[in-house]
């Protein structure tokens, strides 16, 4: 399998290549060059599953050669036996209509480790292979940073140094990052916001005096092969709720396009999808693109459901280069139009494209109450987090053929957003046992200026080069 890039000049690499690369050389997103599918019979023959062997069922057109077939089950194995759920992502009902996916049974209690825990292990391959090493660098406003962090904490051939914005990430999510003790894993706390630590480690990736003694990669869904890995629970539900015969479908908790793009991947793969339901806060850049073609960014503000706040969504330019007509030089001049004006028009042909598979909507402050309180007060006591409140709400309110289920993704466990679960239904979520010593481990980062230099003469120093 070979991966293009969305802005077409940068060189086609294989699974390995895109997999270390993260983003492409000419600053698009790799994407595979053409999509693998499975005939209904092939995704018929995927029910009861367990959900590695599932894993490496969906997946293995995407590895192509750059693992067996053992290999990568095996990988799936290990990844998949850190969740805390035999079943890793289990489907809960709520009423007739509604269902939620549980996606927070893995360490640090969001989403991002059902991707993470495998590209831990991906990277750790493809390293020793090469006899390299390779130094993470990311920016987090929790839960990325977090996941991150356990995947690669203890691996020889792996640096990580995560930058957060001091005192603006909930105790929890800090708490996750600075209790791992490992020699590889380094966290820094700037002063700034979340977007000075972003663009300071944007800059790293250009600065050549980094990269040409380090190879510095990243761990956001810019990676295709966090993507790849989300792909499998859409199969894994709609298997459940009656796939291939019936069609399902499912309300994405959405900032940066990475989740509810893998449900486009799903699809494409011939999954039967009805709708892919992309639910936003109030920072509804996604929601007024995909209802009006318009994809401009505004100011971003800070809610209950602080992995959605984002008004540029990266993947969200893998989906108009794959229903825009595949054009890579077009989709460079229109992304580098954006760049200058942060605003931009979808062409016919990608709103068109869209609109055969997705719908969007938004929830403010009070629908996100009011649907962590129905779930709690309807559906026997179910405790739901801000984030999944807000896909819950777009379920609820879809307008979908009769008898076509609706998945909500549930993306972060209830407890690690305990204050605003608190003050929406009354109960205050308990931490499971699993991370249930939080509190009492002791904290390791270092503080250091939002200061570019500062921040890479740190790296530079404790970094270990490529080779
Ligand atoms: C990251 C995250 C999201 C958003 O997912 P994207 O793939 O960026 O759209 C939603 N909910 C939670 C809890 C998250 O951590």
């Amino acid at each position: 399998m070979q991966y293009v890039s969305t802005r077409g000049s940068a060189p086609a690499l294989d699974f390995e290549g895109a997999t270390l690369a993260g983003l492409a050389s000419d600053g698009g997103l790799y994407v595979p060059a053409e999509w693998p599918t499975f005939t209904p019979e092939e995704i018929a023959a995927m029910r009861g599953l367990p959900y590695a062997e599932l894993a490496a069922t969906v997946m293995q057109p995407f590895v192509g050669h750059a693992l067996t077939p053992e290999r990568l089950l095996e990988l799936c194995q290990q990844a998949y036996g850190r969740f805390a759920h035999a079943a890793v992502t289990p489907l809960v009902q709520l009423d007739e209509r509604n269902w939620l996916l549980e996606l927070f049974h893995g360490p640090t209690l969001a989403f991002k480790d059902v991707a993470l825990q495998l590209l831990g292990l991906l990277f750790e391959e493809f390293l020793s292979r090469r006899d390299e090493r390779l130094t993470i660098v990311g920016a987090t406003s929790g839960d990325t940073g977090s996941a991150a962090i356990n995947a690669v904490a203890g691996r020889e051939r792996i640096d990580i140094f995560m930058l957060h914005p001091k005192g603006r990430v909930s105790d929890v999510q800090r708490r996750q990052m600075t209790t791992v003790k490992a020699p590889n894993v380094y966290n820094i706390a700037i002063d700034g916001s979340f977007d000075d630590a972003q663009a300071m480690v944007k800059r790293m990736f250009g600065d050549t005096a980094m990269t040409g003694r380090f190879r510095i990669s990243a761990v956001n869904s810019i990676n295709w092969a966090r993507l790849m890995a989300q792909v499998v629970y859409y199969f894994g539900a709609a298997l459940q709720l009656g796939a291939p015969e019936r069609k399902v479908a499912f309300s994405v908790p959405t900032g940066n396009f990475g989740d509810v793009f893998a449900g486009h991947v799903a699809a494409r793969m011939g999954l039967p999808i009805e709708r892919l339901i992309v639910a936003t806060n109030v920072n509804d850049i996604l929601h007024r693109a995909l209802a009006h073609g318009d994809y401009s960014a505004g100011i971003v503000t800070p809610t209950a459901a602080p992995s959605m706040d984002i008004q540029v969504s990266s993947n969200f330019e893998r989906l108009l280069f794959d229903v825009g007509g595949r054009d890579g030089a077009a989709l460079a001049e229109q992304m580098r139009g954006f760049e200058a004006e942060k605003a931009m028009r979808l062409t016919n042909a990608q709103r068109e494209g869209a609109a055969a598979l997705f719908t969007s909507a938004r929830a403010d402050a009070d629908e996100m109450a009011r649907a962590m309180r129905w779930a709690w007060e309807s559906c026997d006591g179910e405790v739901i987090d801000p984030h999944t409140a807000i896909g819950l709400h777009a379920a609820r309110e879809a307008d979908l053929p009769a008898g076509v289920p609706v998945v909500t993704l549930a993306t972060a466990h209830p407890a690690k957003f305990r204050d605003a679960v608190e003050r929406a239904t009354g109960k205050r979520p308990t931490l499971p046992t699993r991370v249930g010593d939080l509190f009492e481990r002791d904290e390791a980062y270092v503080e250091l200026p939002g200061d570019y230099d500062a921040i890479a003469a740190y790296v530079a120093e404790h970094a270990a080069p490529s080779r």
